[in-house]
């Protein structure tokens, strides 16, 4: 069965384009630097993005981990938000591996950090302190909706940084998205930052991998270090090859999946047994169940995968579908008619 997939836009599989390109790629060993599709791949992601250089990493936990290896020391700080994938969703690698503390303060419902928590949770210079290093922000924040930050926004926490002698990496797993929502360049969004990361294996379709940009001597830094996590990889231009088609091809369209998330939110309005609330702002749409709504999450779940639809719960009574290339608009709709028999 074929079946939608709104899970996320993490399941995308390569285009029958991406699956020729990578048979054909130009391929060396990337751990010497003679991979030619990977140099291509880094040169262009570094261009599009505005920065001097950029590293192809087997995915954006890696990528963000090197970032926080590159900017902190053992026992230095990072201001981060609270609802923040780093924070959450990444196994506490900077603890782990770096011995980097965290500091989390609220992502309020925009996405964003209050500008006056970041400037109260940097640390005086004091002994019985650590010493905070870095501000983390997400983009689009994931868990408060897919909600983009805007470039205004990450501008005023540039300044906090550049004042305070802080660096800024931007987690931009979505960044992309975010620069269609918003529709500005991307350059725009990322130029307070010292380095990003955004993926390649979301909503731009490539089967694996992500990048990470940023200063020429940053990125050789965290060359190194990715050697070090095991993350050296051999003739992975096979795999940079998608990369390419992702930034040419891919990075354009995701205005189509935000005008589809749109129009699921509209459809599944219709539905009763659901209560909507913001409307989304790039391919997430939230929806919670109404009280009245009996089944359990994966009672719902299985009836619809009945119905030829994959869905996820994201909290108790609350799901997220995410729309992307492998997707279209009758895809949509058969999602808000499997709801409205399913519920009703
Ligand atoms: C997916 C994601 C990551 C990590 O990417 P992986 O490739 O799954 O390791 C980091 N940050 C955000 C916001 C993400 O959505």
């Amino acid at each position: 069965m074929n079946y939608i997939d709104l899970r996320s836009d993490t399941v995308t599989k390569p285009t029958p384009e991406m699956r020729e390109a990578m048979a054909e790629a130009e391929v060396g060993d990337d751990v010497y630097g003679d991979d030619p599709t990977v140099n291509l791949l880094q040169e262009k992601a570094a261009e599009m993005l505005g920065k001097q250089a950029a590293l192809f990493v087997p995915s954006g936990t890696m990528g963000n981990l090197l970032a926080l290896l590159v900017h902190c020391s053992r026992g230095e700080e990072v201001i981060l938000g609270d609802k923040s994938h780093i924070f959450m969703n990444e196994a506490g690698g900077m603890a782990v591996l770096g011995g980097i503390y965290p500091h989390p303060i609220p992502n309020q419902k925009d996405g964003t950090l209050r500008l006056d928590d970041i400037l109260a949770s940097i640390q005086p210079d004091d002994q019985h302190r650590t010493i905070t290093r870095l501000i983390c922000l997400e983009n689009t924040q994931n868990v408060c909706g897919g909600v983009p930050l805007t470039r205004e926004y990450t501008a005023q926490v540039g300044k906090i940084a550049q004042d305070n002698g802080l660096a800024l990496h931007i987690d931009g797993a979505r960044i992309f998205n975010a620069a269609a929502a918003l529709n500005v360049d991307v350059k725009e969004l990322v130029a307070p930052a010292d380095s990003v990361m955004f993926c390649l294996s979301k909503g731009l379709v490539a089967p694996i991998g992500s990048m990470l940009v940023g200063a020429k001597d940053f990125i050789a830094k965290a060359f190194r270090l990715r050697k070090m996590l095991g993350g050296g990889m051999r003739q992975v231009g096979i795999v940079a090859a998608a990369g390419l088609i992702s930034l040419e091809k891919m990075t354009g369209r995701l205005g189509q999946d935000h005008a589809r998330a749109k129009s699921l939110f509209e459809g599944l309005k219709q539905v009763s047994g659901l209560r909507l609330e913001a409307e989304p702002s790039s391919n997430m749409v939230y929806f919670d169940l109404a009280d009245r709504v009996t089944l359990t999450e994966n009672q719902i779940i299985e009836e619809m995968k009945k119905r030829g639809v994959l869905v996820d719960w994201s909290a108790p009574r609350q799901f997220r579908l995410v729309t992307h290339y492998w997707v279209d608009d009758a895809g949509v709709e058969q999602t808000v008619k499997a709801l409205g028999d399913v519920l009703k």
